[in-house]
C-alpha cells in the first residue's frame, strides 16, 4: 500500500512527499478512502498513529476540489486542547502548502484581536477548541453556516474534559446537512452516544484496540520511597543520560516543584500545565523539542496531544488515578512505529493504582528496585498508615512490599532487554516538527 493508491491529488501527494513518510498508517489507508468518497466516519484511533494526516488530507483535498477559497470556513476541526489545535494547524498548513486553502487557529489563553483579524481575513479550514470558538460565534466574529466537514480530534478527550454541552451549542450553529468525522481512542458509552446523534450510516475505522501502543513499549517500575522519587528520578536521568524525557506528575503544582527539583540537579527541565501561559506552554514545548530543555514535566491533560515524534522515554512519576490514562501517557513514547520506554516509579500508596493498570494491560509490569533508592521500612510504614485510615489493611499487619507475582520481578513477554542499561538518545532529525 502506498499513498499514491489512495486517490490523493497529485499537489498533496507531494506535500507528503516532502514530509519523508514511507507508507500510509494503516488509520490512513483505511480512513482516506472513505473520507474523500463523502462518507462520515467513527475512527478509534490514538494520537501516534498517523491519525491526524487521516482526516487532515481528504479534508483539504474535499476543499480544494469545490475549486475557490471562500470566506466563511468550510472546514471545522474541534480539538480538545490548545496544542493539540495548534499541532494540527500546523499539520494542515505543511499538508496543504501547495495549495491555496486558508486556515485559521484559534484557542484560549491568548487576545482575541489576532484570531478575529485572520477570521475577517477569510478562512477555509477552521481548526478551534470549544470555549473560544463559542466566545467568537457569540461577537458574531466567525460565521459557522456554510461549514460542510466537521472534524472532532481526540472527542473522548472532549467529553473527559466537560465539552460536551459546547460541542452541542457549537452543533446548532453548523448547518444539519455536513461530512462527520469523530475521532476517538476510546469508546466509552459516552462516545457511542456522541457518535449515535452525529453520524450518519459511518464508516468505522478501528485500529486503537486500546492496549496496541502500549504494547510497543518497553514498560517496567521501581518501587521507591514517595519522598525519594525526585532523586531517584534525577538519578536516573545522569545515569542513563536520557536526553529527552517527558514526566508526568499528578498535579500542576507537584510539576512545578519537580522541575525546580531537576534544575537544582544539573538537569535542564521545565513544567508544562493548563496553570501556565500560552507562550510559556509553547516556549517550554519548543525548548524541549529542540534538546535545550531535557526533562519535561506535565500534567496529563497537558501531554495529551503533544506531537513529539520518537519520544525514547516517558517516566510516571506519579501513577495516574485512571488506569486508561497510563495507556494514553505510554502512547507518548513509541510513535509510528518507533521504539520507546515507559518506567513507572511506584510507592507504597500506588499499589493498587499499578495493579488496576496491568488488570487493564493484560501483563505484567515488572517492578525492580533501584539500589540505594529501596523503599525503606519507614517508608512503608509512613504509607500504611494511609491504608489505615481508609480501613484497608487492619493495623499490626505489616505492608505488602510489591504488587505483581510476588517480590521477585519476572520479565512479561518481550521484556527480557528490560535490565540492559538504555543510553538511547533522541532521534535527532525528527525533533522540532
Ligand atoms: P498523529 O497520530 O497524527 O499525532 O501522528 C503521529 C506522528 O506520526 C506525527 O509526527 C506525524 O507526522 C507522523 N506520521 C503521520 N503519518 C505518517 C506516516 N505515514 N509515516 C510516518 N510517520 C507518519
Amino acid at each position: 500500500m502506498s499513498f499514491d493508491s489512495l486517490g490523493l491529488r497529485a499537489d498533496l501527494l507531494r506535500a507528503v512527499a516532502s514530509q519523508r513518510y514511507g507508507r500510509p498508517t494503516p488509520i490512513q489507508a483505511q480512513a482516506i478512502p472513505e473520507i474523500l468518497a463523502g462518507h462520515d466516519l467513527l475512527a478509534g484511533a490514538q494520537t501516534g498513529t498517523g491519525k491526524t494526516a487521516a482526516f487532515v488530507l481528504p479534508l483539504l483535498q474535499r476543499l480544494a476540489d469545490q475549486g475557490h477559497p471562500q470566506r466563511h470556513p468550510r472546514a471545522l476541526i474541534l480539538t480538545p486542547t490548545r496544542e493539540l489545535a495548534a499541532q494540527v494547524g500546523e499539520r494542515v498548513h505543511a499538508y496543504g502548502i501547495h495549495l491555496t486553502l486558508r486556515s485559521a487557529i484559534v484557542f484560549g489563553g491568548v487576545g482575541m484581536q489576532p484570531q478575529i483579524d485572520r477570521l475577517q481575513r477569510g478562512v477555509d479550514i477552521l481548526i478551534a477548541t470549544p470555549g473560544r470558538l463559542l466566545d467568537h460565534a457569540g461577537r458574531r466574529t466567525v460565521d459557522l453556516s456554510r461549514v460542510e466537514i466537521l472534524v472532532l480530534d481526540e472527542a473522548d478527550r472532549m467529553l473527559d474534559m466537560g465539552f460536551i454541552h459546547d460541542i452541542k451549542r457549537i452543533l446548532k450553529l453548523i448547518p444539519e446537512r455536513r461530512q462527520n468525522l469523530l475521532f476517538s481512542a476510546t469508546y466509552s458509552d459516552d462516545i457511542r452516544r456522541l457518535a449515535d446523534g452525529l453520524l450518519r450510516h459511518p464508516k468505522i475505522v478501528d485500529v486503537a484496540r486500546r492496549n496496541t501502543a502500549a504494547e510497543a513499549v518497553v514498560q517496567s517500575a521501581h518501587p521507591v520511597d514517595k519522598q525519594r522519587k525526585r532523586d531517584l528520578l534525577a538519578h536516573l536521568i545522569h545515569r542513563e543520560g536520557w536526553e529527552q524525557v517527558l514526566v508526568f506528575t499528578r498535579t500542576k503544582h507537584g510539576a512545578n516543584k519537580l522541575a525546580e527539583h531537576l534544575v537544582k540537579d544539573g538537569i535542564t527541565a521545565a513544567a508544562i500545565h493548563g496553570n501556565k501561559s500560552q507562550s510559556a506552554r509553547t516556549r517550554a514545548l519548543d525548548e524541549f523539542k529542540n534538546g535545550s530543555v531535557r526533562a519535561l514535566v506535565a500534567t496529563d491533560i497537558a501531554a495529551r496531544g503533544l506531537d513529539i515524534v520518537n519520544l525514547p522515554q516517558v517516566v510516571n512519576f506519579e501513577l495516574p488515578n485512571v488506569a486508561e490514562d497510563y495507556v494514553h501517557r505510554i502512547g507518548r513514547t513509541g510513535r509510528a512505529g518507533a521504539g520507546g520506554a515507559a518506567l513507572s516509579l511506584v510507592s507504597h500508596d500506588e499499589q493498587a493504582l499499578l495493579k488496576g493498570i496491568q488488570r487493564l494491560l493484560r501483563r505484567e509490569i515488572p517492578l525492580t528496585p533501584v539500589a540505594g533508592f529501596e523503599p525503606s521500612a519507614a517508608g512503608s510504614v509512613e504509607s500504611a498508615a494511609d491504608d489505615d485510615r481508609s480501613g484497608a489493611r487492619p493495623s499490626g499487619v505489616p505492608p505488602r512490599r510489591h504488587v505483581g507475582r510476588g517480590d521477585q520481578p519476572r520479565p512479561g513477554p518481550g521484556l527480557a532487554g528490560r535490565s540492559a542499561p538504555r543510553s538511547r538518545r533522541a532521534a535527532p532529525p525528527a525533533r522540532g516538527r
